[in-house]
């Protein structure tokens, strides 16, 4: 069984783990990431699930369920309402590095598990969005879309102008399956790929936690890039850190 390595950034960095890493992806035929919450915290996004994050403030049984807000809309806005308020984040050094390796042919795409958009805004083309959008809202009744930019127009919460229903986030909700179309893509991106880039997720949330053991069980690689490894029984390298620290250290090795 090959070894596998680790290194701890800011301790004893062995350099040449992200040269393995860069050697790691210049080998591969088609790269994929599949990133989380942590990518983005050091864009000023509190991890959803962490200490001061939404889920500590809003019981997601209460708040994040389609069953809560086909009965009480207006509640389960006053919980979406602090959610507008995070979308003025910018996307951070690590977002650019995706998009740079991207840019040059070294990322085939992203499947993120974060609804925020800051993939795109740092300049990623091929993203799947696996738990929906907080940019576009959608009517219930008449399926017609609405923008964030309408939304903030709108006295809270907004309404569909035809149909006056108040609108619904497409963000997939707890109690939802990820929609066809999104697991399709996921798939396709999936079907070729021979290295995963697996960045700021703890891997706990059924069914994208399920992508590195289908890489894995496929004969494909993974790296793993976490503050907090959780996928050492399956990575090929992981690289311990802040998810923009290390990509700069890997980028700069690439691009
Ligand atoms: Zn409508």
């Amino acid at each position: 069984m090959q070894k596998k390595e680790k290194i701890k950034l800011n301790t004893h960095m062995p350099e040449d783990l992200f040269d393995k890493a860069a050697a790691l992806l210049k080998q591969s035929h088609n790269t994929v990431a599949l990133t989380g919450a942590g990518v983005s915290t050091e864009s000023g996004i509190a991890d959803f699930r962490g200490k001061g994050g939404l889920w500590s403030r809003y019981d997601p049984y209460e708040y994040g369920t389609m069953g809560a807000f086909l009965s009480d809309p207006e509640k389960v806005w006053r919980m979406l309402a602090s959610l507008l308020k995070i979308v003025k984040a910018e996307p951070n050094t690590g977002h650019k590095g995706m998009a740079a390796l991207e840019e040059k042919g070294l990322l085939t795409g992203i499947i993120t598990q974060n609804i925020d958009g800051l993939h795109q805004k740092g300049g990623s083309r091929n993203v799947v969005e696996f738990h929906g959008s907080q940019d576009t809202f959608s009517c219930l009744s008449c399926g017609e879309s609405y923008s964030l930019a309408y939304v903030r127009e709108c006295l809270l919460p907004p309404h569909c102008i035809a149909c006056n229903v108040i609108l619904k986030p497409d963000i997939v909700f707890f109690d939802e399956r990820i929609p066809h179309m999104v697991l399709a893509r996921t798939q396709h991106m999936l079907a070729s790929a021979d290295l995963l880039l697996v960045a700021g997720t703890s891997c706990q949330v059924e069914p994208a936690s399920r992508i590195p053991y289908q890489i894995h069980n496929n004969g494909g690689k993974i790296i793993e890039i976490n503050k907090e490894p959780v996928l050492n029984h399956l990575a090929e390298i992981t690289l311990e850190g802040n998810f923009s620290t290390v990509l700069e250290e890997l980028v700069e090795r690439l691009v």
